[in-house]
């Protein structure tokens, strides 16, 4: 019989009860920040006997200290570190409890330090019991490296596991050494071992991958008295495609998702579907989150339409290209999405050249407006740094964004990361960066035998042409984090919209660093800011403008130019190069209910 355990629910229901450990009550909030910034969640969990570090060490948080990190979130990283130690003791005791053969522990993101944590411990009270590692933190060397460094570990499962890990699990249910395969690494094989690099499974193999079983997690969630609120802001994960087609043609620059599994695979919509089904009738939860890199545009055709016809009041998240149309966007939302992640990144041309993103600036500006008028939150990251960029570009975006502020602002800005598996890692010197080694973490947290190059997914560097991107993005963040305040705390208004008249629109501007005014637009020109909802050249204003002839409309092209420069001067209007996108979103279709 197999059992999963939702560890990070023990965990945080043991911190948020550990009053005598801690000095104040840890949240849920608390621990979404230490499990996203900067590897807090790992290095909560390192300390002996499985890295020469105390408990009491606290060099890291100093470290994070000097580099400006709030001591908010210092104090919570130290609290949860004082809440480990007892709590490691009481989740190996129940894991021993359960008399298991086997413990497999799937590691991604900031899980291998405390899956360590537990394995070393375990293997310490119990050799027999056959320690098993898979997940995206065993990719290709950081796999290999992690077994030869921790001995706790008698197996790591390397890649896609559809194939390999069962065959694992049945040798060491049958008490057999593991069958020797491609992408698995054990202490004892059965035969020679060959070849370990992972491979990624087939799309008829992808497509028939089990339902997920979350079972455990809900009884879970419903035992728990701390956690109690977590069910209302369940997002079911649930994984619609695997790797990325973007990426098969294109690889951004900056992008280490896919090691060896960029190769792009989707599962038939009818069982999308029915995974979707079956999950909410399973678990009474209609809110889903794929965790997909990207998007298969089929869906778009194929699964959606279903989705819309449905019935079902879902709730959906997806991340995609910034690069879909209005109607494919509205056909989303009517199936039920209603959160996106476009891989955005900026909103410079040049820069998104640069990281081969396959998008410009009209596409993110206008797929922002589309989310704003349709209803869908659109969940975005701006990120600086990219080795070549022209530093004005970050002044024409500081200058660019106050008129964008009726729009949902970036999530984070943050400097580029240099991962593993990325073409900057992979070419560093053809991309222009030099890289250092391991991210300073990786020093605090693990022991000094590991190789940590090897273990290391997150790297330091410098740019050969010796630039520092912080002395050219300073202007761009103040006038973010004002975006983004205006946005969620100011409380005042902050859209930019407008409203349709018989021959005429009317447009009413209150963003917050600008000055509140309507401004009408009649005739042709009403019809031209309309036409340019896409962001459309010159030469397609005049063409749509003649289409429409029957309206009356016989403007010059001199006459259009004049006017739709008079727009951008009005910052009603966005122009690059020689194409027009209106920045007003349309009032009567933002008022939908969702
Ligand atoms: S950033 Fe997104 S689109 Fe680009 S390669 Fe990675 S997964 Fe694909």
């Amino acid at each position: 019989m197999v059992r999963s355990r939702s560890c990070f629910l023990d965990f945080l229901e043991f911190c948020a009860d550990a009053a005598h450990l801690t000095s104040f009550p840890l949240s849920v909030d608390d621990y979404r920040v230490i499990g996203n910034d900067y590897h807090i969640g790992e290095w909560i969990f390192s300390g002996p006997p499985l890295t020469g570090q105390t408990w009491e060490d606290n060099s890291y948080v100093e470290l994070l200290a000097d580099r400006g990190f709030s001591n908010t979130i210092l104090e919570v990283a130290r609290e949860f570190r004082r809440c480990v130690p007892a709590y490691l003791e009481k989740c190996v005791s129940e894991l021993l409890e359960e008399d298991p053969i086997a413990i497999g522990f799937t590691t991604s993101f900031c899980q291998t330090i405390p899956s360590l944590a537990v394995a070393s411990r375990v293997k310490a009270e119990n050799p027999d019991i056959t320690i098993v590692f898979g997940g995206a933190n065993c990719e290709r060397p950081m796999g290999n490296a992690l077994f030869e460094a921790f001995e706790c570990i008698d197996v790591v499962v390397q890649g896609e596991a559809e194939l390999t890990g069962p065959r694992v699990f049945s040798d060491i249910a049958r008490g057999e050494p593991v069958t020797a395969q491609r992408g698995v690494l054990a202490r004892k094989f059965k035969g020679s071992p060959g070849s370990f690099s992972d491979d990624a499974v087939t799309a008829e193999v992808f497509a028939t991958a089990p339902l997920p079983n979350y079972s455990e997690y809900f009884s879970r969630l419903a035992r728990g008295t701390q956690i109690d609120f977590l069910r209302e802001s369940i997002h079911l994960p649930i994984e619609t495609a695997r790797g990325c087609w973007w990426g098969e043609k294109s690889h951004c620059t900056f992008c280490g998702l896919n090691g060896a599994t960029m190769f792009f695979r989707s599962k038939p919509p009818e069982r999308v579907e029915q995974e979707f089904v079956s999950l909410a009738k399973r678990h009474h939860v209609r809110r889903f989150a794929a965790v997909d890199n990207i998007l298969d545009p089929k869906y778009l055709t194929t699964l959606f339409p279903r989705l819309r016809d449905s019935d079902i009041d879902w709730y959906l998240f997806f991340e995609v290209k910034s690069n879909l149309t209005k109607p494919q966007l509205q056909m989303m939302y009517d199936a039920g999405v209603r959160e996106l992640q476009p891989g955005i990144e900026s909103l410079s041309t040049p820069i998104l050249k640069l990281m081969r993103k396959g998008a410009n600036s009209i596409q993110n500006i206008r797929f922002l407006k589309w989310c704003m008028e349709l209803g869908i939150r659109a969940t975005w990251n701006l990120i600086y740094g990219f080795p070549g960029e022209d530093p004005r570009e970050y002044q024409r975006m500081a200058e660019l964004i106050p008129l964008l502020t009726h729009l949902q602002p970036p999530s984070s800005t943050s400097i580029l990361s240099l991962e593993r598996f990325s073409p900057y890692y992979q070419e560093p010197r053809k991309h222009g960066v030099r890289i250092l080694g391991p991210a300073d973490f990786y020093k605090y947290a693990y022991s000094h035998t590991a190789r940590l190059d090897d273990i290391a997914y997150a790297f330091r560097f410098e740019y050969a042409d010796g630039r520092e991107p912080a002395e050219y993005v300073s202007n761009l963040c103040g006038v973010v984090s004002r975006w983004h305040s205006d946005f969620f705390v100011g409380g005042g208004a902050h859209s930019l919209s407008y409203l349709r008249g018989p021959g005429y629109i009317e447009i009413i501007d209150q963003r917050p660093s600008l000055k509140k005014r309507e401004i009408v637009l009649e005739g042709y020109e009403a019809a031209v800011y309309e036409i340019c909802d896409r962001g459309e050249g010159i030469r397609t204003i005049c063409a749509r403008l003649r289409e429409a002839a029957w309206l009356g409309f016989s403007p010059q092209e001199e006459e259009i130019r004049r006017s739709l420069e008079e727009m951008v001067s009005n910052q009603i209007m966005y122009k690059e190069g020689d194409r027009y996108l209106s920045l007003a979103v349309a009032q009567q279709v933002s008022n939908r209910p969702g």
